[in-house]
């Protein structure tokens, strides 16, 4: 019989590692405290590479450059199997005013990548041709429904509380509603929120508020991911456009304030002022996963033998995803528990 393998957090990093388990023959479960990807994976922006790739750890890098020829073939597939389409389209994306170029030169050739030097708006630019964008909310709707056709069982609505147990391997592990949830293994994928189930982890994880602003759509164009100062605005395939995002720790405060809103529009607006004859239509926040320098937790628990730990993806966990659940994939199936 296959091993049970129970997820709790249905963001981006909770399906894909469902999806991996899958294909390798566990059972899967996964128990969501609200509804499958309605949290940090909703509210990203969606670009497929470190916007400042040379400023990041190999760790970090290693964890994100197959990502976006992933999402190229699974997007296929998603609108094959779902009929939704996430939206992959590799637009490239431009950094204006590149305050530290040899450094660029330097990362560029060191990787394989092409870099071409470039304007926007009479401004010096560089453009990285290969960077890919993908629309979070339509990726996780096409995610959900794609694991219901696996074969994946879906919880939603179910919080998993804190562990109880002293001893090191779990085989239930309980939830608010009273039923505990029952599997041989565990996996942790409940992006901020994971030190609320497991308190060793306060300080290594943390929210990191992030907030954004959704243009509407009008007859501007716009050809690149475009990054200036610290700040992005990018297209989607419908023509709406979306600018960010602010990196706050302010725990899990979700209230939009006017003085944020006017900070996000200013900072677009800087890059293209033609947004400012454009209305605002939507403004949200969503609580990245923080953690030091980006490096994600993935592997076993600190404290149980049968808990694993997949989180921690802070500013690019659309783009680790993939990596990362190939790689909690591979210890679970190496796993002799
Ligand atoms: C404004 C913004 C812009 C971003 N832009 C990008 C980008 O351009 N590119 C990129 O790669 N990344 C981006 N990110 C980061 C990316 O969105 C996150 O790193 C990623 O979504 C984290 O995924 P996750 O699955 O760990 O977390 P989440 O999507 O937050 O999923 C965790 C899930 O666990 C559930 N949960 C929590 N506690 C429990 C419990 N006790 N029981 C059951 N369920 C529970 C939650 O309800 C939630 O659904 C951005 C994030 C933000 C906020």
């Amino acid at each position: 019989m296959s091993k049970k393998i129970a997820i709790i957090g249905g963001g981006i990093i909770g399906c894909l590692s469902a999806i991996k388990l899958r294909e390798s023959g566990f059972a899967v479960v996964i128990v969501e405290k609200n509804k499958i990807g309605e949290e940090s994976s909703w509210a990203g922006a969606g670009i497929l590479f470190p916007l400042m790739p040379w400023a990041y750890s190999s760790e970090v890098y290693s964890l994100c450059e197959s990502s976006s020829k992933f999402y190229e073939e699974f997007s296929k597939k998603l609108v094959q199997e779902t009929g939704v389409d996430p939206e992959f389209f590799k637009t490239g994306m431009k950094l204006i005013e590149p305050k530290n170029l040899e450094e660029i030169q330097k990362w560029s050739k060191k990787n394989s990548y092409e870099i071409k030097n470039s304007t926007f708006n009479k401004s010096s630019a560089i453009l990285f041709p290969f960077i890919a964008q993908i629309r979070p909310p339509r990726l996780m709707k096409a995610i959900s429904l794609y694991i219901n056709k696996i074969g994946i069982d879906v919880v939603e609505n179910t919080e998993l509380c804190k562990i109880n147990n002293k001893e090191k391997i779990l085989n239930k592990w309980g939830t608010k509603k009273g039923d505990p949830v029952e599997a041989d293994y565990f996996l942790v994928t409940s992006g901020a929120w994971v030190s609320m189930i497991r308190p060793e982890y306060k300080n290594i994880i943390y929210p990191i508020r992030g907030q954004m602003i959704q243009y509407k759509a009008s007859s501007l164009k716009i050809n690149h991911i475009l990054y200036f100062d610290g700040f992005y605005v990018l297209q989607r395939k419908d023509g709406v456009i979306i600018a960010g995002s602010t990196v706050e720790e302010v725990g899990f405060d979700k209230e939009i304030k006017s003085d944020s809103l006017n900070y996000l529009k200013k900072k677009a607006e800087q890059v293209i002022p033609a947004l400012k004859n454009i209305l605002v239509e939507n403004h949200w926040v969503g609580f990245r996963p923080g953690t030091k320098n980006n490096i994600p937790i993935i592997g076993k628990d600190i404290k149980y033998e049968n808990v694993y730990i997949n989180s921690g993806h802070f500013r690019y966990g659309i783009t680790m995803a993939p990596k990362s659940a190939e790689i909690i994939n591979s210890l679970l199936v190496e796993s002799k528990i």
